[in-house]
């Protein structure tokens, strides 16, 4: 069968590896002068490439479309990933959170292992974006080189983020094409904007041990780790795991516990001690004990008590209000930033449109959706770039 898959990113590159390998004719179209380009970047260009745990597990970090993967994810798990890579050439380590990464640290090395390697049979045609694709018997795809006739058309084009790396939504312009629903792309793992005037004067200043807590849609979530203020808002671990939970909701409200190790009862014990240890000093220089200098700087003028004021005159009320402002330091949400900041991007090819044992398209036979093109996407840690060799995968055995 003669296939056009077009992107030669993650999902791109192992679907095509896999049906030249099962003896198709698979041409490989990307509009880079390179494959693999969001691949480089992963990872902090180490690519973190799979996360070594079991489906279950696994399906606990896919934020949409769990229901969805599973059966690709069982047809291709993390260990048939770490399997088929090492037998590739490619020496891998697991490290924290079951992450693992290729032995040299160099993301470099995936990609020379699937270009190389994996994709020996595949014709790899580079500085050649497709510009459309149509169906009459066959399917017809032209590039600014040609316009040829294909059996079959698999697209791998990725989602709407990180542009520069090549991933422009080229892909949902297609599917509409063919009939099918686009779920609203939106950023996904990105920082988010605050709106307080205060920001500015904290950017940079990194927070560890805190919790973000979040009301979105009057549903509570809450996120245990390190986060960071910038220029506009906040960023850092538990602020891109926040931002995949509330990308599609109508109501944010946000706030900080800056003491999650302590109840309110006990961080009023802390601070009565304190007070009674500095009854001469102003509030500023106790706030500086309990928060990081900057956040200290800010603090009692966002909870409206003077910062100047001495601790022997600090009210039971004020005292109350201090416990209740480093339990719960709200802060303004004003937005996600820009979809381009999004390491993923939320939102896709309506699953219900594509059939999960195949990965072909219920509205148009032989075109078939792999990667982030569609409505799927997970947290950090391996799981988004499993998910392209998993649907990769699902796709080539049913060919
Ligand atoms: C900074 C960053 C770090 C990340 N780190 C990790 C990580 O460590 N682990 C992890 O699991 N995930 C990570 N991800 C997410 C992961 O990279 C993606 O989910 C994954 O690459 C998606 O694979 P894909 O094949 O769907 O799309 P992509 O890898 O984005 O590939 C799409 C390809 O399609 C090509 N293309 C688009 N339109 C056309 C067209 N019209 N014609 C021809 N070619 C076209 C593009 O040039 C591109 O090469 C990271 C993402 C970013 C941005």
């Amino acid at each position: 069968m003669k296939v056009a898959v077009v992107g030669a990113g993650a999902s791109g590159l192992f679907v095509s590896g896999l049906l030249a390998k099962a003896g198709h004719n698979v041409f490989l179209f990307d509009k880079n002068e390179k494959v693999g380009k969001k691949l480089f970047i992963t990872g902090k260009g180490r690519c973190n490439f799979t996360n070594v745990c079991s489906v279950d597990e696994f399906l606990k970090n896919v934020v949409n479309g769990s229901k969805f993967l599973k059966s690709a994810l069982y047809s291709f798990s993390s260990q048939d990933c770490l399997n088929y890579f090492e037998s590739l050439g490619l020496e891998y380590k697991v490290e924290r959170g079951n992450r693992a990464f290729p032995q040299s640290d160099k993301s470099s090395d995936v990609i020379k292992v699937l270009q190389n390697n994996h994709c020996s049979g595949v014709n790899i045609c580079l500085d050649e974006e497709v510009l459309s694709i149509s169906k009459k018997e066959d399917f017809i795809v032209v590039t600014k080189k040609r316009k040829e006739n294909f059996d079959r058309v698999i697209i791998c084009t990725g989602g709407k983020s990180y542009k520069s790396t090549g991933s422009d939504g080229a892909g949902y312009k297609f599917a509409k094409i063919f009939g099918h629903n686009i779920v609203e792309p939106r950023p996904a793992l990105c920082p988010v904007l605050i709106k307080d005037g205060f920001i500015k004067s904290l950017q940079g200043v990194s927070l560890k041990n805190v919790e973000l807590k979040t009301i979105c849609d009057e549903k509570k979530l809450n996120f245990f780790g390190e986060m960071l203020f910038t220029d506009r808002g906040i960023s850092g671990p538990i602020v891109l795991t926040t931002s995949c939970y509330i990308n599609r909701a109508k109501s944010v409200k946000m706030a900080i516990d800056f003491k999650p190790a302590l109840s309110e009862k006990q961080l009023d014990d802390r601070l009565l001690r304190d007070f009674e240890q500095n009854k001469n000093k102003d509030l500023k220089t106790v706030l500086k004990g309990l928060l990081p200098k900057a956040v200290a700087d800010v603090f009692s003028g966002a909870i409206g008590i003077d910062e100047n004021k001495k601790i022997h005159d600090i009210t039971k009320q004020e005292r109350e209000k201090i416990v209740i402002g480093l339990k719960n330091f709200a802060i303004s949400y004003a937005g996600l930033y820009d979809i381009d900041t999004g390491i993923v991007t939320s939102g896709g090819v309506n699953l219900n449109e594509i059939n999960p044992k195949t990965m072909e398209s219920r509205l148009v036979s032989g075109l078939y959706f792999l990667g982030e093109v569609l409505d799927v996407d997970a947290l950090t840690g391996g799981f988004n770039l499993q998910i392209a060799w998993s649907t990769a995968y699902q796709c080539a055995k049913m060919f």
